[in-house]
């Protein structure tokens, strides 16, 4: 047998086409939390301190999918899978064979949310020979017959729901593989069942409810039901905002530009609807209002167009890890007529909080003649904002 250089090597097998989860896109390349979930996968990994090598296994056809979703990463050139999962980690550890790394784990691409505990805990136990994860169960368990009928419930005190990574000793595990090769067997479903089959002893270690395996499109949607739920720090706030007209021949409202025969005085681009929304959007963080942020006396503010410091509150947002929930604004004018530029304003204000469109209210109204706006000496406008936060505990 070789001397191994030692180390720990990573085997990320991604070659399957996930149908169940449905849709054109396999489902190890969808976006979960931000970024497709081959990238939150093989990033476990990446980033491990312990972790020499990550050698990724993908599908032929996924080729340029799989380098558009893993761009920046630190990563060896993937090998190609074959038709059956066994197939595709043998193509992984052979990849790996001039590095004969001391321990290897295997590891579904589709399970995106193992902890670093866990690969830890994976590569000590990976040192004993063959161990995987494991969790008791809280179901009770029934065997069927073809028919449907129960025929037994089965003691789930011995049973094991099992996950990966599932850690071995590498030249173990790649020879356990290539006797399976031999032996015509391509059909088993996880390394441990094939290390069971060449005789090794596989032991168990905990796993973890967290380390889930993303198999249907329910399972996505419950992650994303999850993860706005657990933002339950909900904040509204009001913004308010008054420019005044000069002579012109457009306004900016909403990020959009409206012909009219007047202008808006400010040291911006005077978008009271905008600087209403930041405001809004500020105090549900609590965190100042626009002119602490962009004082109006600063040169470089002059002339800005005020989608700048409405894509600086969603940053502000999005830095305490939070996300709009819904902006709706009230014009106060006698002109121009808001109405045919609203939808416009919304796809606008959309766009740059990165929100979707029904999640965005414009409304406008007149003074009815009354007062400066009655006038048409200037336009007011009003904002809230919902955001949500992640919740901080009790
Ligand atoms: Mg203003």
């Amino acid at each position: 047998m070789n001397a191994t250089t030692g180390g720990v090597a990573a085997v990320v097998v991604a070659a399957g086409r996930g149908v169940r989860a449905g849709g054109a896109t396999p489902k190890q390349y969808r976006i979960v939390r931000g970024a497709p979930v081959i990238r939150h996968a093989l990033s476990l990994f990446i980033d491990h301190p312990q972790v020499t090598f990550v050698q990724p296994v993908i599908h032929r056809d996924d080729a340029a999918t799989f380098a558009e979703a893993t761009a920046g990463l630190r990563l060896r050139g993937a090998a190609f899978g074959g038709a059956t999962r066994q197939i595709s980690v043998r193509a992984g550890l052979e990849a790996l064979a001039a590095e004969q790394p001391r321990i290897v784990l295997v590891h579904d691409a589709a399970r995106p949310f193992a902890s670093p505990a866990l690969i830890s805990r994976a590569i000590a136990a990976g040192a004993g020979g063959a161990a995987i994860p494991g969790l008791g169960l809280t179901d009770t368990i029934k065997q069927v017959d073809a028919e449907g009928r129960v025929v037994d419930t089965l003691d789930r005190g011995w049973l094991r729901a099992v996950q990966t990574p599932q850690a071995f000793l590498y030249d173990g595990l790649l020879a356990a593989h290539r006797r399976a090769a031999e032996a015509g067997r391509d059909d088993f479903t996880d390394d441990a069942a094939l290390a069971e089959w060449a005789g090794m002893a596989v032991t168990i270690f905990a796993g973890e409810a967290g380390n889930m395996k993303l198999t249907t499109d329910e399972d996505f949607v419950r992650i994303a039901a999850v993860d706005w739920a657990a933002l339950a720090d909900v904040r509204t706030a009001t913004g308010y905002d008054v420019h005044s007209f000069v002579e012109g021949d457009h306004v900016w409202l909403g990020g959009v530009r409206i012909p009219h025969p007047q202008a808006l005085s400010g040291h911006s681009d005077a978008d009271a609807a905008l600087h209403a929304l930041v405001d809004a959007i500020l105090g549900a963080l609590a965190d100042g209002d626009i002119g602490a942020h962009f004082p109006p006396t600063d040169p470089q503010w002059r002339g800005a167009r005020s989608e700048k410091f409405l894509a600086f509150a969603v940053d502000r947002v999005r830095q305490r890890g939070g996300r709009i929930a819904h902006l709706d604004i009230t014009i106060v004018c006698e002109a121009p007529r808001i109405g045919p530029h609203r939808d416009a304003m919304r796809a606008r204000i959309a766009e740059i909080a990165g929100i979707a469109i029904d999640r965005v209210a414009v409304k406008a109204t007149t003074n009815e003649k009354l007062g400066f706006i009655g006038r048409r000496e200037g336009i007011a406008a009003m904002a809230t904002a919902t955001i949500r936060l992640p919740a901080e505990g009790p």
